[in-house]
């Protein structure tokens, strides 16, 4: 991460005088509403047994105050200030037939890429916006402003179908077009609490939503207007078959599913202090927390991480002793000497969540094991391994040599270990695509000067892993 992104920029003159460097975001270090959130975050990492001073986690509060007002900032924003000045006379445009509504027909924006925050759980959600309106009146809007502004109400603590109603009737009123039509491809990741996770390890993946929102000629749902969108939608490969009904939005959150996140008996108690800064949190990002919808979030978040609690998860390695397999007895008592070479054994694909110690949000993919041995390790028991470090507050390098180092204190050092994971962090700072994963790999022993045996384990691992594939 560059210097620019952690807001502590600086440029130092010949005569050695520091200047805050211009392009610094500015203002939002040092602010009361930034200095509340990092207070509040300290107070949600000591609640998760976490020294609030170690390295690793020392800028935590001020990257996350700063990830969540920039992810909020659209509270700040006015439509009024982006589509002022970018409405443009139709008349001129009479050429320009199928372009920018230049013959009075409907006019759409597809497959924009944009992330909010759910006002559920408080994390980011990603969705593809495609805009359509009918110019009204010789007025037609300059296209990037379509973005824009549906940018502003993405800002800002959400769920899908009211984002689509704002963005709609926003439009609708400084267009003031024949009608305007939003439809929002929603995903959210699908998280598990650590005790379904361990009876059920392959929940990972996503919930999906496609809503819509129309005004003026777009306000009936059957309309031939709405034909002539879903067409040019369909165009693109998007299935608009099946849009959801109200029932099945309100429950598109995971935290919504209260049965996956109760409290286990581990965590006991909810901790009141970090339910009172998660509410400090949101006052803080502009928001009411007696907002109906907001007022279960404290606590829901607060459930969710205490899955990474430090001390959540007994390591279940005590008593386990590795069978090398060499020489074994037979029934009879006669010693058999095994001549098998140790073979390289593999487990692909198992699964894990873990929180980034440095945003305070998810990730999540997949492991990939290899080491030299006679006999296979249980998969149970290198499952364990993998929750044991990633149920708690993490790095992925960090999470990959501490699974290598594990396994080869069990193997007796030949160990590879291939992480491949989504991270909840990229879309929130804009940066992640649909679908793009971060891998990393660590090697202990005979792995690391044998480039055969690597590449002999490289080549064994699966294609794709399902976890974070796009669509
Ligand atoms: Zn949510
Ligand atoms: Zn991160």
């Amino acid at each position: 991460m560059g210097a620019l992104d952690e807001g502590h920029f600086h440029a130092v003159l010949a005569n050695g005088v520091k200047l805050e460097c211009p392009l610094q975001p500015q203002g939002i270090e040092g602010q009361p509403e930034t200095l509340a959130i990092e207070d509040a975050v300290k107070v949600l990492l000591q609640g998760l047994g976490e020294d609030i001073n170690r390295e690793g986690i020392k800028k935590t509060p001020f990257r996350v105050a700063k990830a969540l007002r920039e992810g909020t900032k659209g509270y700040k924003q006015k439509v009024k200030d982006i589509v002022e000045g970018a409405l443009f006379p139709e008349a001129g445009l009479d050429a320009a037939v199928g372009h920018a509504g230049g013959v009075g027909g409907l006019v759409v924006v597809r497959d924009l890429d944009l992330f909010s925050y759910c006002e559920s759980c408080l994390l980011p959600f990603q969705f593809k916006c495609h805009v359509g309106y009918i110019p009204s009146g010789q007025r037609v809007v300059g296209l990037s402003k379509l973005s824009r502004v549906a940018d502003v109400f993405a800002k800002r603590l959400q769920d899908p179908q009211r984002l689509a109603n704002e963005v709609c009737s926003a439009l609708h009123h400084w267009i003031k077009p024949a009608g305007v039509a939003v439809v929002l491809q929603c995903r959210h990741i699908c998280f598990p609490s650590l005790e379904s996770f361990l009876v059920d390890s392959n929940r990972q993946g996503w919930s999906k939503v496609l809503v819509r929102s129309g005004s003026g000629v777009f306000e009936d749902d059957r309309g031939d207007h709405w034909g002539d969108f879903f067409s040019l939608l369909k165009f693109r490969g998007i299935n608009t078959d099946n849009l959801q009904t109200e029932d099945s939005i309100a429950s598109w959150c995971p935290s919504q599913s209260c049965s996956s996140l109760e409290l286990s008996s581990k965590n006991g108690q909810l901790n009141s202090g970090m339910v009172t800064a998660v509410d400090s949190i949101i006052r803080s990002l502009g928001e009411d927390p007696l907002r109906e919808e907001l007022v279960g979030t404290p606590i829901r978040f607060v459930k969710w991480l205490m899955n990474f609690h430090n001390t959540s998860l007994e390591m279940k390695l005590n008593g386990f002793v590795y069978g090398r397999g060499v020489d074994s007895l037979k029934a009879n008592g006669e010693l058999v000497v095994n001549h098998m070479p140790e073979r390289l054994q593999t487990e692909v694909n198992l699964s894990f969540w873990s929180q980034c110690e440095h945003h305070l949000l998810p990730f999540y993919g997949v492991v990939h094991i290899g080491y030299f041995g006679f006999n296979p390790i249980p998969k149970s028991l290198l499952q364990s391994i993998v929750h044991f470090y990633g149920f708690k507050l993490q790095v992925q390098e960090r999470l990959t040599r501490q699974i290598a180092e594990t396994v080869s204190s069990l193997v007796g050092g030949d160990v590879i270990i291939v992480i491949e994971a989504g991270h909840t962090c990229m879309i929130s700072r804009g940066i992640e695509k649909f679908g793009s994963s971060t891998a990393t790999i660590a090697v202990l022993g005979r792995f690391s000067a044998d480039p055969d045996a690597r590449a002999k384990f490289l080549q064994s691992l699966p294609n794709s892993s399902t976890a974070f594939a796009a669509s």
